[in-house]
């Protein structure tokens, strides 16, 4: 099984180009963050202990979404892979990971990280917030919270990657939806 990660930050189209790749290749996307909005929206007892962090910009606890990601690992079959959108966030996670997947034999196959500044994440998450209005996407103060977080928690599996030699960037701007999708397809092509 390959297993690859999608990574960068808030608003660098992580979401949209995965639904491609997966489609491409025939791999499960698996969205953390999508996995806890499904969990708010069924009212779980996860789901309200959730809710509060990410409306306030802030991450859930590294056990919470380790435990969706492992289940999620043993119960999807028929796939060619798994790519993660939004897992790991921190380090802790990555390590997590690392040992879920030496468990059973495996290893993350590569990184890629879709590249984007932080003035351009403002951009799209406004944006977005008229689409889907996802409740974190809707005032400053998230927004600037959910941007620190990723610089101060996110940013570090960079250099953890890099050393990993599993590092994989594309730019995620500029440009049009479908030309930054080609962009990203085109490097994944290059890997997968
Ligand atoms: P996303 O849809 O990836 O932007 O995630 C939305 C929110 O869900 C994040 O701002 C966090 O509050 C939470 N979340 C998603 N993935 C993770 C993760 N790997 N670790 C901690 N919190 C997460």
């Amino acid at each position: 099984m390959k297993y690859y990660i999608l990574f960068g930050p808030p608003g660098a189209g992580k979401g949209t180009h995965a639904v491609a790749i997966a489609e491409k290749y025939n791999f499960k996307h698996l969205s953390t963050g999508e996995l806890l909005r499904n969990e708010i929206a069924a009212g779980t007892e996860l789901g309200i202990k959730a809710k509060k962090l990410i409306e306030a910009g802030s991450l859930v606890p590294d056990e919470v979404v380790e435990g969706m990601i492992e289940s999620a690992f043993e119960s999807i079959k028929g796939v060619n892979g798994f790519l993660l959108d939004g897992f790991p966030r921190t380090l802790a996670q990555a390590e997590a990971l690392d040992k879920m997947l030496a468990r059973k034999g495996e290893a993350i196959s590569a990184v890629i990280s879709i590249m984007i500044p932080d003035e351009i994440v403002k951009v799209r998450i406004a944006h977005r917030a008229t689409v889907e209005g996802r409740a974190d996407d809707a005032s400053d103060e998230v927004i600037n919270n959910r941007i620190r977080t990723y610089h101060s928690q996110t940013e570090p599996l960079i250099d953890f990657y890099k050393k990993a030699g599993k590092y994989h960037e594309v730019a995620g701007h500029p440009g049009t939806v479908e030309e930054n999708q080609a962009r990203v397809l085109r490097m994944v092509d290059g890997i997968v």
